[in-house]
């Protein structure tokens, strides 16, 4: 600790330059683990130089694996600028994709160190792991054929055939609140795609933001029912009794809303095809 203090020292000038231009190349802001308070995981995540980062693969706007073998999205830059004020440059993020149904396994037994993909905060979850955030507001939505006429809402779905995926809100909401459906649930959402296109099922179900990735890859083949009908807040899942790195992350949150980081980050990606959204409140729930 004592010599890379010294170091950080030494590198002042250059540590300066370095922040100037954090976010446009990559790189991470010059920070040491010394930065952090003795034993936090902030600290543990600086000293190793090193972050696994749990997101979707397949979500087009969000988490959708690139050619390059990385991922790309909104969900992917969040977690980039986490690990960049850690310290921990973009080459330093083991991405490991969790799919609905593994992201509080894999965080309680430490595969990875954050979840960041689209992942919604509720209460249940908050029983096995912790969410800062949120840092975005999503809403559970419908996707059909387009030119399908007879859905346009939850209502509709007595009777059809309907697609999601295990462990997630969207599914459990069907399940209990539109027992009438018969639903069907995959790991991924890309695997009710294929389903939907040759009428094995008749709608896919999860939030808006991530159909409307898919709409907008379907050149004209499908599209959005109706409205969101429930609140499917972002957050991003931690270890459930690091409240210390959860209130770190939320600073860190608090301040991307303020200075153009994260409308930069939603500009890029998810903002080439949605609205601009403006910055939710961070939840400091109690534990
Ligand atoms: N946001 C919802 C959830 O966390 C649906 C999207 C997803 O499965 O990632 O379950």
């Amino acid at each position: 600790m004592f010599t890379k203090t010294k170091v950080a020292a030494l590198g002042a000038a250059a540590a300066i330059a370095l922040t100037a231009c954090a976010s446009d190349d990559g790189e991470a802001a010059e920070v040491e683990a010394g930065d952090f308070p003795e034993g936090s995981t902030m600290a543990a995540l600086a000293e190793a130089g090193e972050i696994t980062i749990g997101t979707k693969f397949d979500q087009p706007l969000f988490g959708l694996l690139a050619p390059s073998g990385d991922p790309e999205g909104f969900d992917v830059e969040i977690g980039k600028i986490i690990a960049g004020e850690l310290g921990i440059s973009e080459d330093n993020i083991t991405w490991t994709e969790t799919v609905s149904a593994n992201r509080e396994p894999f965080i309680e037994d430490g595969s990875v160190d954050i979840v960041v993909a689209t992942y919604t905060i509720n209460d249940e979850r908050k029983e096995v792991v912790s969410f800062a955030g949120p840092y975005y507001n999503a809403g559970q939505a419908l996707m059909v054929m387009a030119d399908n006429e007879d859905i346009t809402g939850p209502d509709d779905l007595a009777g059809k055939a309907v697609c999601s995926v295990e462990g997630s809100t969207p599914a459990a909401n069907i399940a209990e609140n539109y027992p009438d459906a018969e639903l069907s649930l995959f790991a991924a959402y890309t695997d009710c795609l294929e389903p939907l296109r040759n009428g094995q099922v008749d709608a896919v179900t999860t939030d808006n933001v991530i159909l409307a990735g898919y709409v907008d890859e379907s050149e004209g083949e499908f599209k959005i029912a109706g409205d969101q009908f429930t609140e499917e807040p972002y957050g991003i899942g931690l270890a459930h009794d690091d409240d210390e790195f959860r209130s770190w992350i939320n600073d860190v949150l608090e301040e991307i809303f303020e200075d153009g980081r994260w409308l930069e980050a939603w500009n890029e990606t998810a903002g080439t095809v949605l609205p601009e959204p403006t910055a939710p409140t961070v939840d400091r729930y109690e534990n």
